[in-house]
């Protein structure tokens, strides 16, 4: 790093640290309970009881300033490791925030899990994959070894286990008004391809089916295109400066000619800003280039995981994770977006499924409810459901990075 990429990188810091809510929640509850012989904490979860004692703690955290003291915003961590130029944790103490101890250990020595009352994580050292609560994330940068002592990066810490794991600790716009949903291909663009039919029919039948569903239990909704035409990618993301506080649900299917294996569900959010894609190296240029979607990722990345695990839960597919990625429609899109990759067309069991009005109708009210459980958590701070609300086996094995 030269002295304009370690400006740009602390320039990237500081706007992340003003688009996630400040006040780290788990952290502040590990410093108050350390302090506060009153409080039994050892059963109550980040989320709920330290939400039931904000209204009794805030004023007297107010007064003693402790909330505003700068040491205390950017302090945090005990055990910090710089590794490539990047402030890292070590991934106890993060796991002891959010309630949770080392599990057994594992097959794969490289494989750390960490259980809890509420929450579970599992991350392979040297990768970016981590299991949190039951569903497969891909976070920005790998778990590296310190002494055989696995450390996260801090940046991870606060755009994917403290969003993943806290819902409710995201800065969110507000209410949602619309869903703007964007069925991938059309015209002449026909998308990827099965024996059976081509993607762009499957995406618009199934945001017809999805607009019905949503339409019915009186939600707003407004598609990028209602037949067999194209737009642009820039048109698609456009659409959304029309209506009023509007959501992006861009709906695509898969293909992987050269592994027909493949198959399963994920969902994008762009990436937060100097962190790369999914599956790629980090690019000094590209992860840092300015986008209209950057200012809204705390929300897309929350639209996502309000999304995935209902769609595991309902649909059983193999669980591919929620991914990052700086697609066009998420880059020019000023609000919370999300594109679902529904399934492979090219895995012959998955496209003959694809192909049926009856996978289609029940994916289209699996996505219907994902959504729904995001206008919840933006509407009225309802947490959205997890995959342990599904009578689905959490994801557990690690796949290579794809
Ligand atoms: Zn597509």
């Amino acid at each position: 790093m030269d002295a304009t990429d370690h400006a740009l990188a602390s320039a990237a810091t500081v706007r992340l640290k003003t688009l996630y809510v400040a006040p780290p929640w788990c952290r502040l509850k590990r410093i108050l309970f350390s302090h506060h012989p009153a409080i039994a904490v050892r059963h109550v979860s980040c989320d709920t009881g330290l939400r039931r004692m904000k209204s009794l703690l805030i004023p007297s955290l107010l007064a003693t300033g402790l909330i505003l003291s700068p040491a205390f915003a950017h302090a945090g961590w005990d055990t910090t490791k710089k590794i490539a130029d990047r402030e890292h944790v070590a991934l106890d103490e993060v796991a002891a925030a959010f309630d949770m101890k080392r599990a057994a250990a594992r097959k794969d020595v490289l494989e750390i899990a960490y259980t809890g009352e509420a929450h579970q994580l599992i991350v392979k050292i040297t990768t970016r994959e981590a299991i949190i609560d039951g569903v497969r994330h891909w976070l920005s940068f790998p778990v590296q070894s310190v002494s055989g002592e696995p450390f996260v990066a801090e940046i991870d810490i606060d755009t994917a286990l403290r969003p993943a794991f806290d819902p409710l600790s995201v800065k969110l716009p507000g209410p949602v008004r619309t869903v703007v949903f964007d069925p991938g291909h059309g015209g002449h663009d026909k998308g990827c391809r099965s024996p059976y039919g081509y993607e762009k029919d499957y995406t618009l039948d199934v945001v017809n089916r999805t607009r019905r569903i949503l339409e019915k239990r009186k939600v707003k909704c407004v598609q990028s295109r209602l037949s067999d035409f194209f737009a642009t990618l820039s048109e698609r993301p456009a659409m959304t400066k029309n209506y009023e506080d509007p959501i992006f649900v861009s709906i695509h299917f898969n293909s992987a000619d050269w592994r027909p294996s493949a198959n399963g569900i994920e969902i994008y959010a762009i990436p937060p800003q100097g962190c790369p894609t999914t599956g790629k190296k980090p690019d000094l240029v590209l992860d840092r280039r300015d986008s209209e979607g950057a200012d809204v990722e705390p929300a897309s990345y929350a639209l996502a995981n309000a999304i995935l695990p209902t769609l595991l839960g309902k649909m059983g597919s193999f669980d591919r994770g929620v991914k990052r990625a700086r697609y066009a429609v998420l880059r020019h899109c000023e609000v919370p977006s999300v594109l679902i990759e529904c399934g492979f067309l090219t895995n012959p069991v998955e496209a003959k499924k694809v192909d049926t009005p009856e996978w289609r109708e029940k994916f289209a009210e699996s996505l219907a409810d994902g959504i729904e459980a995001y206008i919840a958590l933006a509407g009225s701070q309802k947490a959205p459901p997890g995959l342990s609300d599904f009578d689905r086996p959490a994801t557990d094995a690690f796949v290579t990075e794809m």
